[in-house]
């Protein structure tokens, strides 16, 4: 979908709020406050197309209540279009770009910028535990020390940077969260939050990982220190593929984020890995898989549905359950 695609199918105020309420709400409206489904659409002088009184708690909403494009006084338009260009790039977009194509100020445009990631952080808790083999792996980001001459700084762990935890499952999905260092009583509990206990993971050397191992099915250690990389299926190269994109988007769009602001651009790299579409290829005769991003409008459907559930999940009683975001997500 070409960006003139998109104003085709969004032209207006009207078919945004039409396709969110679709995305929204596939099976009718929810009340976001109490999760009743029972509501009827305001009429009179004083309502607006897409305002909805709920029968039980007589509290009134719209498609956008409870989400992050709520807070801002901005079009639907503006919404779907900064998600079409975040979606769209394979390394993100900075603020500052955002603003020059949304036409918005780069203060909006970093407010668009962290709801959206945290629409996809919503996602990535819709994924529940990591299962099957799990390859774990963990990153050190933040920017380079100044030069100094003479002076040797420190690298990895000994710096002030953050300790990003890797974990992605080979049948494909992926979780990355900021955790506070790698010592056991941080990794324990955070691995047990990601990954399944039915599962076989894939490490490096790192001390904790001896303990932790004993609790999942299976866990085979890659010796990196002895130039060893892979032993047939023992490795954790599809971790460090992820280290690779997460290195990159680093560079190219968040190099100066801090810690605070850090697990949402982890949120964004996360989504699109996650969502990938498998497309056959042929080159020289043979036919290869090569993974491609999903098409924009899926992906917007995606990221829209999981969002707004993230605050809107119907529960067995009829109610709203909000998921608890991942560790330090
Ligand atoms: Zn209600």
């Amino acid at each position: 979908m070409n960006l003139k695609q998109f104003r085709k199918q969004f032209p207006n105020e009207g078919a945004c709020r039409k396709y969110l309420e679709k995305v929204v709400w596939p099976h009718g409206r929810v009340c976001p406050h109490c999760g009743c489904l029972k509501s009827w659409s305001l009429s009179g002088t004083s309502a607006w197309p897409g305002l909805y009184e709920c029968s039980g708690c007589k509290g009134q909403f719209t498609v956008t209540t409870k989400t992050p494009m709520h807070s801002t006084k901005l079009p639907l338009r503006t919404w779907l279009l900064a998600m079409y260009f975040l979606i769209n790039s394979s390394k993100g977009v900075s603020s500052v770009f955002l603003a020059k194509w949304l036409g918005v100020t780069q203060k909006t445009a970093w407010k668009i910028g962290h709801g959206i990631r945290a629409m996809m952080a919503g996602h990535a808790v819709s994924l529940g535990l990591l299962d099957g083999i799990v390859e774990l792996d963990e990153k050190y980001l933040g920017g380079k020390p100044r030069f100094q001459q003479g002076v040797k700084h420190a690298r990895g762990k000994a710096t002030k940077k953050a300790c990003i935890h890797v974990a992605v499952s080979r049948k494909g999905p992926a979780q990355a969260s900021m955790i506070p260092g790698d010592s056991y009583a941080v990794l324990a509990p955070y691995v047990k939050q990601v990954v399944a206990p039915d599962s076989w993971i894939m490490t490096d050397q790192l001390q904790p990982y001896v303990a932790i191992g004993k609790q999942f099915a299976g866990h085979e250690r890659v010796h990196h220190g002895i130039k060893e990389f892979a032993r047939g299926k023992v490795h954790v190269n599809t971790a460090e593929s992820f280290n690779a994109i997460l290195e990159r988007a680093k560079q190219g769009v968040f190099h100066f984020v801090s810690h605070r602001h850090l697990p949402r651009y982890l949120s964004e790299v996360v989504f699109r890995w996650n969502n990938p579409d498998p497309v056959e290829k042929k080159r020289n005769g043979l036919s290869t898989i090569v993974m491609q991003a999903k098409p924009v409008l899926e992906q917007l459907g995606i990221l829209l549905n999981q969002a707004v559930g993230t605050q809107l999940r119907r529960t067995i009683y009829g109610g709203v359950a909000i998921p608890q975001p991942l560790f330090g997500g």
